[in-house]
């Protein structure tokens, strides 16, 4: 019964998902893009933006030559670095605060998702003031935000181009996802240069949150031939290059690819939606803190054998696209899923979180089900037992 009112609900959220009405972005790309876009911004009319970062970047001087290009050009800033990872309301309420205060015109989010997230709803809550909590699911902004521009030093979420932000209630600490074609960045820079100084821990985690998008929007019932095409290209590119951007971050063609990967797996699944293993890594970044990158690593191959042989022709197919040879079709969905597990554990990252414990597991069956079942066009809905097995697999022996 609960599946069938999943399925008329998934038909809900793809005609959304194609009809939502959203920004287009204008797209600067290459190294020093981020430059150029600094002096674009007072031919654009802006005389003051709020620049939102966090106080790692902004003490690291990763954002020297973004402030001093603005400088130049004429064009006054004020900084809120108070974003913490998995940003919560309190922090978008005071940028909005220090914006209104220093009458910004403008917001530039330059940081990691946690950042473009949060300086996302810091420009749309401006010219939408009230309860954060309200923005919750899909399309409920009335005004257009303040105009935003993004430009991200990570390569993974895609949150330059996406219309969603994920913030953290405060007070109840639960995570709510704001839908809104609104909330797609106006002006974007693809500038490898800010990624460079990644370390390798971050480059593992948020190049696999890139690959997660990718896979799962290739999956998803909302998926379109232009869509897939993207989706594949970008999960070959990060198969080919994420390795080589954690052997040596200098190695800047590999940078380029991935950041312009994660921007297209963005661009698809801004598109499509995701999966089960967002809402599994979701529930391990909400009851184990575990990075949301290192939670898809965690989860992503699982999920696909978990869907079992009803996916293995798409599976197929992505796997052929990616240049993972042309076996039947099983093999061919098997290699692509090894591919996945292989590039996880080459890069050391974890297989588990540390703090999973058994008694957590009912709840985070629970939410997860339902995030899945009310949000994301998921290619065969999993039983609820199918995913306690998932959760039950991550638990440490
Ligand atoms: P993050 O933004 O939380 O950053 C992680 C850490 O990396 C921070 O300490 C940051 O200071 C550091 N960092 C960032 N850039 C760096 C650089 N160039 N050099 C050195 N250190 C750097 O990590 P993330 O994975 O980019 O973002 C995760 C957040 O994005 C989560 O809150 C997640 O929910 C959200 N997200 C949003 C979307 C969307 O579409 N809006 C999609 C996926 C994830």
């Amino acid at each position: 019964m609960k599946t069938l009112y999943y399925k008329v609900r998934a038909q809900g959220v793809k005609l959304l998902l194609r009809l939502l009405p959203r920004n287009q972005s204008v797209v600067y790309a290459g190294r020093g893009s981020s430059l150029d876009l600094c002096r674009q911004a007072p031919l654009l009319g802006y005389k003051k933006v709020l620049l939102v970062t966090d106080r790692f970047l902004d003490g690291s001087g990763l954002l020297d030559g973004i402030k001093e290009t603005l400088h130049n050009n004429r064009v006054e800033f004020a900084v809120y670095d108070g974003v913490k990872p998995d940003p919560e309301f309190e922090q978008v309420e005071e940028g909005e605060a220090l914006l209104r205060s220093e009458g910004c015109d403008a917001v530039f989010g330059v940081g990691g998702g946690s950042v473009l997230d949060a300086a996302k709803m810091i420009a749309l809550l401006h010219r939408n003031p009230g309860d954060l909590a309200f923005f919750d699911g899909i399309q409920k902004a009335k005004h257009p935000g303040l105009p935003l521009f993004a430009i991200p030093t990570t390569a993974g979420t895609g949150s330059e181009t996406t219309p969603a932000s994920v913030i953290t209630d405060s007070k109840t600490h639960r995570k709510i996802a704001v839908a809104d074609g609104k909330l797609v960045p106006h002006y974007v820079a693809l500038d490898a240069e800010l990624t460079r100084t990644m370390p390798r821990h971050i480059t593992a985690a948020t190049g696999m949150d890139a690959l997660t998008h990718a896979v799962e929007s290739f999956l998803s019932k909302a998926s379109t031939p232009t869509t897939r095409e993207m989706a594949a290209g970008a999960a070959r590119t990060i198969l080919a290059h994420l390795p080589r951007a954690w052997r040596d971050g200098n190695d800047m063609e590999a940078r380029e690819a991935m950041l312009t990967a994660s921007f297209h797996a963005g661009v698809a699944f801004g598109r499509t939606s995701v999966g089960y293993a967002h809402a599994i890594a979701h529930q391990l970044g909400r009851v184990c803190g575990t990075p949301h990158g290192e939670a898809n690593a965690m989860v992503l191959p699982e999920v696909l054998a978990a869907y079992g042989e009803s996916v293995h022709g798409v599976l197929a197919d992505l796997a052929r696209r990616t240049g993972l040879g042309d076996d039947d079709e099983s093999s061919a969905a098997r290699a692509l899923i090894n591919s996945i597990i292989e590039l996880r554990d080459g890069m050391g990252m974890p297989s588990r979180p540390e703090s999973l414990k058994k008694n957590d597991i009912p709840g985070m069956v629970k939410a997860a089900e339902a995030e899945a079942g009310d949000i994301y066009p998921v290619p065969r809905y999993l039983s609820r037992q199918e995913i306690q097995s998932l959760f039950e697999g991550l638990v440490q022996v």
